[in-house]
């Protein structure tokens, strides 16, 4: 017999392929991305609450007026981004930590900045919980990056700037690439390609992101 346990973990896994499904009909075709998110449980990232509703392609609330991202612009811009197989990354907003463990599970190491100290010390349980060693957390405001540890291969931005923060480009290594929402009102997931001092920008798609925030609340 099946143990209860089991029985949600199957449920959950047959959910998860048919979100996989979804996601492959709406365009995503790079098959490790598509396994991250198969493999990856979305419903731990988010309050019992709304687990129910993990496997909806849909953005979810996680408090403090953020969201957890539609898994189709997770799937997105992590696709975007693997297309120029990066290995040090950099992402800004960690909020439930859901795209920091997908990204995880593709590249060497990702580094990842959230400003608001609650949902950081979630994300790192969320983290610890899944084995996914290879994530550094930042408790800090990213628009400044992080100088630090940069340059990075890729950058993702989670949250949307009106406009690039300058203090990022120079993080970004030659031959890098930056997923980034830009706009207030009306907001264009831009791809941003580094080549010497010149920053190729590709209009990708229009999106509906939370706002980069300054500050950090603890
Ligand atoms: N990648 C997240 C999306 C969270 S929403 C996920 O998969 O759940 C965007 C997050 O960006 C929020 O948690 C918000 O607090 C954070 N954020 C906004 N401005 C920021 C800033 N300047 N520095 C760091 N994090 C920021």
């Amino acid at each position: 017999m099946v143990s209860e346990l089991q029985g949600i973990g199957m449920t959950s896994r047959r959910t998860r392929m048919r979100l996989v499904q979804r996601l492959r009909e709406a365009g995503i075709k790079n098959e490790d991305v598509l396994s991250a998110l198969a493999e990856t449980p979305r419903h731990i990232f988010l309050d019992e609450a709304l687990s129910h509703r993990a496997y909806e392609d849909t953005a979810l609330p996680i408090g403090y007026q953020q969201t957890l991202s539609q898994p189709y612009i997770v799937a997105r811009m992590t696709e975007v981004l693997m297309a120029h197989s990066p290995s040090r990354v950099l992402e800004l907003g960690t909020g439930s930590g859901y795209q920091t463990a997908i990204l995880a599970q593709l590249v060497e190491e990702v580094f990842s900045v959230e400003r608001i100290k609650p949902l950081q010390d979630r994300a790192r349980e969320r983290l610890r919980t899944l084995k996914l060693r290879n994530t550094l957390l930042r408790h800090a405001d990213g628009g400044m990056g992080w100088p630090d540890k940069g340059p990075f291969d890729g950058i993702i931005v989670t949250a949307a700037p009106a406009k690039v923060p300058e203090d990022l480009l120079p993080q970004l290594a030659d031959g890098g690439v930056m997923v980034i929402p830009l706009g207030e009102h009306t907001q264009m997931l831009t791809q941003i390609i580094r080549r010497g001092d010149n920053y190729d920008m590709t209009d990708i798609e229009p999106v509906r992101f939370v706002p980069l925030l300054g500050g950090v609340v603890r």
